[in-house]
């Protein structure tokens, strides 16, 4: 941390522009575009603002003011992104799990797509309510633009299918603050004439994402993540431990009277889940006992209670299994 390779700096202390730090910077793209086997003709942008500045951003680069762009609400994260690119334009939300209670995502037959969409937007899995899609959207020439900010890296995906990925880096990247955002190239240069210099994506793009002085350490510490994912095996190593962690915790949820998870079978999220107590009077406790063990941060959203175990890249099975054993434990003694 304080001494870079034994040049006696730390890379906090770097010039961005240094020939050192360009390395740094280059590493973590390439190995970045390795992992998930990014074609040549993506740029791929590490941004601030986190997830929530891009749902400004999308709106301001690729919808034309006299545009319209589809949405799918399937959650928390896409409502938010639907209320800001509505400050920018017309969007039509396409479809809604709404009628399903946030359970279920509705099939694509079930879509009202527009004839001349910007582009269609979703989110892969939302956070929150622990929904994710198992499939990829099918929208011909439309872009297809995604907030892949809690299962990037988790799983393989096939990235020429879109023409937008942005992940807040906080969850299965790096520190919190960085975005990471891989656009086609096509897709550069639309941004309308209002749109912030620092928002717009082909600026970014050639300046190599240092318009201004990026998060160097952030960028560096991703680069990190990206080497050790790479160790682990890449991505495809990683989806097959992230199913092996879900199976597991499923399998405990379902197996039980006392545990509930309420989500489609085909729709439940591989990184949070879910779940509730038989006697919700019981979540203190139940929090309480985990504390003690070490298994932290599983108190559900505020906005949806119970319990949520994320279960991201960083979390290994071991700790799933004790999670496990720890919800037996309990429910033998208080189910
Ligand atoms: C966490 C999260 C966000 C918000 O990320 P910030 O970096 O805090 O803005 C947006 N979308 C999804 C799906 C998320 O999980």
């Amino acid at each position: 941390m304080l001494d870079w390779n034994g040049m006696g700096v730390s890379v906090m202390e770097m010039s961005h522009r240094s020939d050192e730090y360009v390395a740094i910077a280059e590493k973590a793209e390439q190995d970045l575009r390795d992992l998930l086997a990014i074609p040549s003709d993506y740029k791929v942008l590490f941004l601030q603002g986190g997830a929530s500045q891009q749902f400004a951003e999308v709106a301001l680069n690729l919808l034309p003011e006299d545009g319209v762009a589809d949405y799918i609400d399937t959650g928390i994260w896409s409502k938010k992104s639907i209320e800001e690119a509505s400050r920018y334009g017309r969007v039509n939300v396409a479809a809604s799990a709404k009628g399903y209670d946030y359970f279920a995502i509705p099939g694509q037959n079930e879509w009202q797509l527009s004839k001349d969409a910007a582009y269609v937007h979703y989110a892969s899995n939302e956070t929150i309510g622990g929904l994710q899609f198992d499939w990829i959207p099918s929208v011909g020439d439309t872009p297809l633009v995604v907030d892949m900010s809690s299962d990037i890296l988790s799983r393989e995906i096939d990235v020429s299918k879109f023409g937008l990925i942005y992940a807040g880096a906080q969850k299965n990247i790096g520190p919190s603050g960085l975005v990471v955002s891989i656009v086609r190239e096509d897709l550069l240069g639309r941004a309308r004439s209002s749109c912030p210099t620092m928002l717009n994506y082909k600026v970014a793009a050639d300046n190599g994402s240092m318009y201004n002085t990026p998060a160097t350490y952030s960028w560096y510490l991703s680069g990190l993540v990206f080497e050790w994912l790479k160790e682990q095996g890449g991505v495809a190593a990683m989806e097959q431990r992230n199913k092996a962690k879900k199976d597991l915790l499923y399998k405990a949820i379902d197996a039980s009277d006392f545990y509930s998870n309420p989500i489609a079978i085909n729709a439940r999220s591989w990184m949070n889940v879910p779940f509730r107590l038989a006697d919700e009077k019981l979540d203190k406790v139940f929090l309480a006992g985990a504390d003690a063990r070490g298994l932290l941060n599983l108190k559900g959203h505020r906005s949806v209670g119970g319990m949520r175990a994320s279960i991201y890249n960083a979390t290994g099975l071991d700790a799933v299994e004790a999670l496990v054993a720890y919800m037996a434990e309990f429910e033998k003694e208080h189910g």
